[in-house]
């Protein structure tokens, strides 16, 4: 099977539309109640249903929610053996930014050539380092692009955008590559966790999806966490202080006490990998009433359902120091591990990971200390893994990206879609 590589006119292509795509503020807002959470990251939107006619999705359009979706027609003729039975793929990015970095008014620079070191952004003095971005010592010779160090550079996601873009384009100009039908998608806040809030998975369409949304180069992530929070609720007895003796119940000193007695060798600050954590990231109320919220994250159910039993423990212990107060918890899901969606059809994950070793990469499988858009849409029914699209350092002023990794992430969906036919044609 041949390696899909971009000629340079189409790897020009792909540069320009990213750096084109990243000066557009799409900064989503975590604390808007509306949807999209911020206006501008319709203008993204747009430009993007006009791109994808240019190139032949004559159905691209954008609802009223921001969501983009656009259909690639199936070139396989009537004889095919896999023509009627490939199902539709689906290829999906988000147009947000994350918004705790500044992310308006983006001033991409460039380097052709890397040659090694640390890289001095202009506008602040500071520097990409080569120590906490060992990714640099692999991308001697490729075309970087990075900000001037005042904002965040958007390769989360622009980048995973801006390949599915040329990967359309591509399909245009190469008529002669065989492919099914194929669904594009681009969606908004996927930063504030609500990207798949009006993602209607009907109206997509598609079978299956692969987001384009990780990091390194031959990444494909089929894991992330299994994620509650938990709400615990105090309620103390508020007196007069000076006349308190044997009559107040403190509702500030029973919360402190049930973080106190969390568990250190299960937070956020002491794990990493597969281990679970408890966090308490709200702490808010007075005498009378307190509440703490926490988030559960473990990648088994099992292990969730664990770290629940031990705060349940916890609770019943302080209750016992002051049984006055009325203290419950109230558990809400968020998310599941796609890995247990995944599990029913598995071709969805090995397919991408083939697609990985024919484009001459080596696979690197990942579980993500979070959740994606593709899990909650695994459980939504469309079963959702996360291919690399290139960007390092996201979320931060030191963010960079490697043309290159970005033309092996088109070449990666190339590739997967060819398997698709392939497969369907067994
Ligand atoms: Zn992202």
């Amino acid at each position: 099977m041949p390696i899909w590589t971009l000629d340079a006119t189409e790897k020009q292509a792909l540069l320009e539309r990213f750096l084109r795509y990243v000066q557009i503020d799409t900064q989503s807002d975590e604390d808007a109640t509306c949807f999209p959470s911020t206006e501008k990251q319709k203008n993204l939107a747009r430009i993007l249903v006009e791109e994808l006619k240019d190139f032949g999705c004559v159905d691209a359009a954008m609802d009223e929610w921001g969501y983009v979706f656009a259909t690639v027609p199936a070139n396989l003729p009537a004889g095919h053996p896999a023509h009627s039975k490939v199902p539709v793929v689906g290829f999906l990015a988000h147009l947000d930014t994350y918004a705790g970095t500044p992310g308006g008014g983006v001033k991409p620079q460039l380097i052709p050539a890397y040659q090694g070191g640390d890289i001095p952004l202009p506008g602040t003095g500071e520097r990409i380092g080569t120590a906490t971005n060992p990714n640099l010592a692999h991308c001697l010779g490729h075309t970087l692009i990075h900000t001037d160090g005042t904002t965040l550079l958007g390769a989360d996601d622009k980048a995973g955008i801006a390949e599915i873009m040329t990967m359309v384009a591509w399909l245009k100009a190469h008529p002669d590559f065989l492919h099914g039908e194929l669904r594009i998608g681009f969606t908004p806040d996927e930063e504030v966790g609500r990207g798949t809030e009006h993602f209607d998975v009907e109206r997509f369409r598609a079978r299956y999806a692969y987001t384009l949304d990780g990091s390194d180069l031959g990444e494909i992530e089929d894991e992330t966490f299994c994620a509650d929070t938990a709400i615990v609720s105090i309620k103390g007895h508020d007196v007069h202080p000076g006349y308190a003796k044997g009559v107040m119940i403190n509702a500030v000193r029973v919360a402190s006490a049930i973080v106190e007695r969390l568990p250190q060798g299960h937070l956020p600050e002491t794990t990493e990998g597969r281990e679970s954590y408890l966090h308490p990231y709200q702490f808010s109320g007075g005498v009378t009433q307190a509440e703490i919220k926490l988030l559960v994250r473990a990648f088994t159910e099992e292990e969730l359902a664990e770290r629940e039993a031990a705060l349940r423990g916890i609770l019943a212990e302080v209750q016992a120091r002051f049984p006055g107060a009325v203290i419950t918890m109230d558990v809400k899901t968020s998310y599941r591990n796609m890995a247990y969606k995944i599990a029913e059809d598995p071709k969805v994950l090995d397919y991408a990971l083939e697609a990985v070793v024919r484009q001459g990469i080596d696979p690197l499988q990942k579980a993500i200390r979070g959740g994606t858009d593709g899990s909650r849409l695994s459980f939504m029914g469309l079963l959702t893994p996360n291919i690399f699209a290139g960007g390092q350092s996201f979320h931060s002023l030191q963010e960079w990206v490697s043309l290159e990794w970005m033309a092996a992430a088109v070449g990666v969906s190339l590739q997967l879609t060819s398997i698709w036919v392939e497969k369907s044609a067994e």
